[in-house]
């Protein structure tokens, strides 16, 4: 019997908003000291009154409606109730029947399939859709020391939206394909940072398995919780099949939901307990909080202001300037690197040429961005590759010393002395200078030892102290020996 996964994802993405959802403390608490961002509303003290951060609905609106939601006219807030001693108010404010959006779809790109050589094939495209999009805020860390639970709450209120799709993958890598367009999706228009390593995105995900020929039905599902990083999200689901297969080869296929937690070290997943209902949450409308409301205004303007999408930058990339697959997909993927990349074709109008250059050499410096370097750069460095006014090794050099100073790229090449010589009167004069020096070599090439050719280049270009074109010396020559 073969069996088919069945994989539904929820993602939890903080959003990039300056403050806390319901109060001003500072959202970024990145390497701060413990319980330094905080106050009475997200400490959960008695009396404190929770206020919508505006920017916070709008990013959650602006994320949603990239992922094609149907952004809700009213939405509202409700109390989630558990005990954590890391949710000091005892519940957590999220949105249970109405979310701010509902009703979404997502493309995503799926690598190729590798032949016999191992070369992969051509990317497939894959849509799945997505249920619901909702507002709802984060709970504090907790930190195990020991016997001690040691408790943080910086983290407590910061903004997140949750992310649920329909379970409509149906293998690991797949998963990992839709989660890697999300976080480039939520990057482009602005709404997350989905830094995994500070933990701004992280996945449940639900899998449970299906004989192939059940086409429709669904079993009962695991949900693995808290899944910090890629690679651990196609691990774990990797773990889950393979436990699950087992059961159904034994016929005891799971017939209970279930929540476990995933052991990165171990690489396994563990029973955590049955899995919760709504019931155990006793949901409830939160009386401190206005419902959230647009109109129809306000979602037309939020369509409006979103940016091209990657995947669509990638299409464009590769029929409009004919970029091979993977070289579209590493430009279009992040956002400053695109825009980067889109103004210097602007300035040069060789989106090859442009794309050559800034995937082998300007990606090779790691923090790029922080650089002196501009478009104008690199549309220069372009210009000159092109006339043959200087060396593909020196495009290196002049673009790393733009990256330090900042300076224009014809002042560099001079004061590098990168500038190629092609003006064929100066090289003349260098050939026959080699030429007299070499008059045994000059013999052995007439007499048909062509390999000494290489040499001669070689004596010219040392003459001209690296700076002659070579194929114009090399041009030149064979026009001179001839006589
Ligand atoms: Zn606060």
């Amino acid at each position: 019997m073969k069996l088919q996964p069945v994989i539904g994802l929820e993602i939890h993405a903080q959003l990039s908003t300056k403050s806390k959802l319901w109060c001003s403390c500072d959202n970024d608490a990145h390497g701060a000291e413990p319980n330094s961002r905080v106050c009475p509303v997200c400490m959960g003290f008695p009396g404190m009154l929770p206020v919508l951060n505006e920017d916070a609905r709008d990013k959650a609106a602006k994320g949603a409606a990239a992922l094609g939601c149907e952004i809700q006219k009213f939405s509202k807030f409700d109390r989630k109730n558990y005990f954590y001693p890391d949710l000091p108010m005892g519940y957590q404010i999220s949105q249970y029947d109405q979310p701010v959006a509902l009703k979404g779809s997502v493309q995503f790109l799926l690598p190729g399939e590798r032949d016999a050589h191992g070369n992969a094939g051509k990317m497939q495209t894959k849509k799945i859709r997505i249920t619901r999009v909702h507002l709802e805020n984060d709970s504090g860390k907790n930190t195990h020391v020991g016997t001690e639970t040691l408790l943080d709450f910086n983290r407590s209120g910061t903004p997140l939206i949750e992310i649920v799709t329909e379970p409509e993958l149906h293998s690991p890598e797949e998963a990992r394909a839709f989660a890697t367009e999300l976080q480039k999706i939520l990057r482009a228009v602005g709404a997350s940072d989905a830094d995994m390593e500070k933990g701004m995105m992280r996945f449940d995900a639900s899998i449970s398995l299906r004989p192939e020929s059940e086409d429709k039905k669904l079993y009962a599902r695991a949900e693995v919780k808290n899944l910090n990083s890629f690679a651990a999200l196609e691990k774990a689901l990797d773990f889950e099949i393979k436990r699950q297969t087992k059961l159904w080869e034994k016929k005891e296929a799971p017939t209970v939901e279930s929540t476990r937690g995933w052991d990165d070290e171990k690489g396994e997943t563990k029973l955590l307990r049955k899995k919760e209902t709504a019931d155990d949450y006793r949901y409830f409308p939160e009386p401190d909080l206005p419902p959230v409301t647009f109109d129809d205004d306000q979602i037309e303007e939020i369509k409006k202001s979103l940016p091209e999408l990657p995947i669509e930058k990638f299409f464009r990339y590769k029929k409009e300037w004919k970029l091979a697959e993977t070289d579209a997909l590493i430009l279009s993927s992040d956002p400053v690197l695109a825009q980067f990349f889109e103004k210097t074709v602007d300035l040069s109008d060789e989106p090859k040429a442009v794309a050559k250059l800034l995937l082998s050499v300007v990606l090779a410096h790691e923090d790029w961005k922080k650089t002196e370097l501009t478009p104008k750069h690199v549309a220069d460095t372009v210009r000159f590759l092109h006339k043959k006014n200087i060396s593909s090794s020196g495009a290196k050099k002049v673009l790393g010393a733009a990256m330090k100073t900042g300076t224009k790229i014809e002042t560099l090449m001079v004061e590098m002395r990168l500038e190629q010589v092609s003006d064929s009167g100066e090289i003349e004069t260098w050939i026959s200078d080699v030429l007299k020096e070499n008059p045994d070599t000059v013999e052995q090439f007439r007499a048909g030892k062509e390999k000494v050719l290489g040499f001669l280049v070689g004596q010219v270009m040392k003459r001209s102290r690296g700076s002659a074109n070579p194929e114009k010396v090399q041009e030149i020559l064979r026009e001179r020996l001839k006589k």
